[in-house]
C-alpha cells in the first residue's frame, strides 16, 4: 500500500494546498496531512485549529487523514509508515529549497522519496502568508481559501468584512 505524508504549516490552509492533497490523494492509496506544532513564529491558528480546519475541508476525501507532529518531517514519516513524502513546487524559489530539503531527507532517511507535485496554474501565486498580508487589511481572499474559512481568518484579525454579495 503506498503510503504518503504531506508536512506543512498550513496557517492557514490554501486552495493551493487542498489542490496538492486531491492530487496526492488520487496518486497514493493513503495521504496522511501532517500539521506542524512548533513553529517558531507564533502562528495565527493554533495546530487544533489547523487540524480541524483541515479535517473540514478534506471530510469528502476518503484516503486522506489529518494529523498534528513535531519534531523532523521524515521522523513523522516513519512513524505514519509512509514510503513518501509530498510536497509542492510553485516557483523556482521552492525549488531551490525543497530539493535541498529532500535531499537532506534522504540522508536522513534513505527509504523515504519525496513526491513534487507543481502547482495548478490557478494557484500559482497562492501562499499562507499573502492570505494573512491581504486579510490583516481586509482584503478580498475568497479566491485564495474555503468558502467557510474566509470569515474564521477574518475574525483573527477583528475584521468584520460583508461577502462581496452582500455589500451589492
Ligand atoms: P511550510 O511552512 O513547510 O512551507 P506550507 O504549509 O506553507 O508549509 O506549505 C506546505 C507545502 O505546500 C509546501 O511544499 C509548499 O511548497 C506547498 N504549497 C504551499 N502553497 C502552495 C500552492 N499555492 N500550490 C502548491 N503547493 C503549495
Amino acid at each position: 500500500m503506498s503510503v504518503a505524508v504531506y508536512p506543512g504549516s498550513f496557517d492557514p490552509v490554501t486552495l493551493g494546498h487542498l489542490d496538492i492533497i486531491e492530487r496526492s490523494a488520487k496518486i497514493m492509496d493513503k495521504v496522511i496531512v501532517g500539521v506542524l506544532k512548533n513553529n517558531s513564529k507564533t502562528p495565527l491558528f493554533s495546530v487544533e485549529e489547523r487540524v480541524n480546519i483541515l479535517a473540514d475541508v478534506t471530510k469528502d476525501i476518503g484516503n486522506v487523514t489529518i494529523k498534528a507532529f513535531d519534531g523532523l518531517s521524515v521522523d513523522f514519516a516513519r512513524n505514519c509508515g509512509a514510503q513518501f513524502m509530498v510536497r509542492g513546487l510553485r516557483a523556482i524559489t521552492d525549488f531551490d529549497y525543497e530539493l535541498q530539503m529532500s535531499q537532506t531527507n534522504r540522508i536522513l532517511r534513505s527509504d523515504i522519496d519525496t513526491i513534487f507535485l507543481s502547482t495548478s496554474l490557478e494557484y500559482a501565486y497562492l501562499s499562507s502568508s499573502s492570505v494573512k498580508e491581504i486579510a490583516s487589511f481586509g482584503g478580498d481572499i475568497s479566491m485564495c481559501v474555503p468558502d467557510f474559512l474566509g470569515k474564521q481568518i477574518y475574525d483573527k484579525y477583528g475584521i468584520e468584512r460583508n461577502e462581496p454579495e452582500a455589500m451589492e
